[in-house]
């Protein structure tokens, strides 16, 4: 089995996560996990829940020079697909489009394993979860906005004010409320 990122590179058995059957690259340290060991994995966990991960969370690993470069599955040679994982630094984890197998570049399968991802990441790469993680990118970075503007104790007051109206049966009074304070 070669490595997609580096050509002649034969890929060598590892265990990642205690007992997941893997390969890895010598030369540049990635993984690959197949889709029939990622499976029978699977199967064993007790949950297999994700949620998006707070947009620029420093995780605190040097990405690989290989994220950026494209590859081929090792198991049946199709197109290895990316999806953007929005912490800091950002990086790109790879699918097979064919059979589903996941290749990591070197630190990827830790990061993902801090974030609690790894237990799925099939999901990762679903135009759901895509969309899900641009929503959390767009509100952390307007809540961030917003604390530079207003300050930490003002915005806290706004973001609390803004629970409290999107709790109350009648809140958008309140909501029209500020908006007509405000109009002038
Ligand atoms: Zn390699
Ligand atoms: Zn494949």
């Amino acid at each position: 089995m070669q490595c997609p990122k580096d050509k002649g590179e034969q890929l060598h058995p590892i265990t990642l996560s205690g007992n997941l059957a893997a390969h890895q690259c010598s030369a540049c340290d990635g993984t690959w996990v197949s889709i029939e060991d990622y499976t029978s994995w699977q199967q064993d966990l007790p949950s297999r829940e994700i949620e998006p991960v707070p947009a620029d969370l420093d995780v605190g690993y040097v990405p690989s020079p290989k994220d950026a470069q494209g590859g081929l599955c090792p198991d049946c040679g199709s197109y290895l697909a990316r999806a953007r994982i929005g912490v800091k630094p950002q990086f790109y984890v790879e699918r097979c489009v064919q059979c589903g197998g996941i290749w990591c570049d070197r630190g990827e399968w830790a990061v993902l394993e801090q974030l609690g991802l790894h237990v799925a990441v099939e999901h990762l790469f679903t135009p759901d979860w895509q969309m899900r993680s641009r929503d959390r990118e767009y509100a952390d970075r307007e809540r961030r906005a917003t604390v530079e503007k207003l300050g930490e104790e003002l915005a806290h007051q706004v973001f609390d004010l803004a629970d409290q109206l999107a709790q109350h049966p009648n809140g958008d009074f309140g909501v029209a409320y500020l908006m007509r304070r405000f109009e002038q």
